[in-house]
């Protein structure tokens, strides 16, 4: 085996992956150069003034469950360099026309018993909590033999059900079973259809053994922690350059590419082989997102008061509208009612707003391409479970689904998530090769590879290590 000390790796794109792969690479001692099309670094973590100076806003990600999951991330000093992890008091509420509400609290006894749930959910919930170290293992690595075959089957047996039929079975009351449709349909699954409960698993499980956290200052603090420890390293980064073509990295060792599988037919193009190519061509997106972000003059003023004891809040009503909701984008509509993710930094981070006042985040899912303006619609469901809060809003900034792919061409047609969270995609994505793509020394790491989308680094951490170890074969 050669040394990849005296090597020359280039990173395409400063995602989280982006800036994983590059970490792992120069971590080996490979002398690592970071390209971003963008003139700012972070891809989708970032934040930025969206609406009046002051207020700082996540453009993409905003809570941070599989961040702080990540055995990557936990592998680097990222509080050296400035990454501080704040946790509201609850990590999700979801509040219902009824004036109820179900909560997910860290406490699996606690949530249990607020939220009707059957006695599987108290069983399974706290063994997959205590074991959720060794079972992130196995779920964001790629897919392999597990280490762990029993705690991953007694999971996979839950996850790969549909969440409408698995919210059933584990809570007797409507706020259990919405609480559940809520985490489930971050999936951008219809919740009838297999696999869709296993966000729902996913995410309770986080919320219960390590919370959903924001960072001090927004996302962009992710960022920014990730791209000093790479400096610190020695690597190298250059913004402002979108990499037009493959050709122009003949001399490196390595190019791992932060890309979707369009942008990465457009700047490999016809070097791919025509069944490789294809098979990009025919990757699965999935529904995308419309977004606001708004400037607020006081805090949400929530009907239920326990909705301000969380950093996240889930407005869609029962389990029945969050299915209706989830359905339309694959029904080719946009939901009449949209089920909204909503996010309140300011209540837990004063650094994000000027003295009394607020900033809110939000979300909602609509078919890919959708040019359908959702701002009222989405106002409408925060004022169903918030009276008033249209009159606190100062300023607002919308993001359409081609807004989402102006900004980053991984975004194609506001699929937000780096294809569809179908079955098959969730295992083997973009195509069956994973990160290795049929050019030499080329690897592909961003959220179109496994374990998917969100802000965990995994992509870019096991594509690095594929190359890593061709490099040293060599
Ligand atoms: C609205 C929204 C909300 C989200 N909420 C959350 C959340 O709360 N929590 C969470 O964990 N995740 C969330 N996500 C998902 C998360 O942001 C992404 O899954 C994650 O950023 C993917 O990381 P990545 O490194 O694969 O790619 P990206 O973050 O997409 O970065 C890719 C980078 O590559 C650059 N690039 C692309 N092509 C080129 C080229 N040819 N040359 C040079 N540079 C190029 C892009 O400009 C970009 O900076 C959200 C995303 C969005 C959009």
């Amino acid at each position: 085996m050669s040394s990849v000390k005296a090597k020359h790796a280039y990173v395409i794109g400063s995602g989280p992956n982006g800036l994983s792969a590059a970490i792992e690479l120069a971590r080996a001692g490979v002398h690592t150069t970071v390209i971003e099309a963008q003139s700012f670094i972070g891809g989708g973590a970032r934040s930025s003034e969206l609406t009046l100076p002051g207020f700082i806003h996540d453009v993409c990600s905003a809570v941070h469950p599989l961040g702080v999951s990540s055995p990557v991330f936990q592998s680097y000093p990222l509080a050296e360099h400035g990454l501080h992890w704040i946790h509201p008091e609850v990590p999700v509420a979801h509040p219902l026309d009824s004036g109820d509400i179900g909560v997910i609290e860290r406490s699996v006894d606690a949530t249990a018993a607020r939220l009707g749930a059957r006695e599987p959910y108290r069983r399974l919930a706290k063994s997959f909590a205590n074991d959720w170290s060794l079972l992130t293992d196995e779920l964001l690595k790629p897919f392999k033999i597990p280490r762990r075959p029993l705690l991953l089957g007694r999971f996979g047996l839950h996850a790969l059900r549909p969440a409408s039929w698995e919210a059933r079975k584990l809570f007797s009351t409507q706020r259990g079973q919405a609480v559940f449709a809520g985490l489930s349909a971050h999936s951008a699954r219809p919740l009838e259809s297999p696999g869709s409960a296993a966000f729902g698993w996913v995410l309770g499980m986080a919320a219960h053994a390590v919370g959903w956290p924001i960072p001090r200052g927004g996302s962009q603090e992710i960022t920014n922690a990730l791209a000093s420890y790479f400096q610190s390293l020695g690597g190298n980064v250059t913004t402002g350059t979108r990499v037009p073509s493959l050709d122009e990295f003949r001399d490196a060792d390595a190019v791992l590419c932060d890309v979707g599988p369009r942008e990465f037919l457009r700047i490999a193009g016809e070097k791919l082989p025509p069944a490789f190519a294809h098979k990009l061509e025919s990757y699965k997106l999935g529904p995308a997102a419309f977004k606001v972000d708004w400037a607020l003059s006081g805090p949400v003023p929530w009907r239920n008061r326990d909705c301000a004891r969380a950093g996240t809040v889930h407005l869609g009503g029962s389990l029945e509208d969050v299915i209706e909701s989830e359905r339309a984008p694959w029904e080719n509509a946009a939901p009449q009612q949209p089920f909204v993710l909503f996010v309140q930094p300011t209540l837990f981070d004063e650094t994000r707003a000027p003295a009394g006042k607020h900033i809110g985040w939000a979300y909602c899912h609509v078919p890919n391409g959708s040019t359908v303006d959702m701002t009222e619609r989405i106002e409408r469901q925060v004022e169903r479970f918030a009276p008033g809060f249209q009159k606190l809003i100062l300023a607002r900034h919308i993001m359409s689904p081609a807004d989402f792919e102006r900004y980053n061409p991984n975004y194609t047609g506001g699929d937000i998530l780096g294809g569809a969270q179908t079955l098959r995609q969730l295992a083997l994505r973009p195509t069956r090769s994973l990160y290795r793509t049929p050019l030499k020394g080329v690897y592909l790491c961003s959220a179109s590879t496994p374990p998917g989308g969100g802000v965990h680094g995994l992509c870019g951490y096991h594509a690095a290590k594929l190359a890593q170890l061709e490099m040293e074969r060599s």
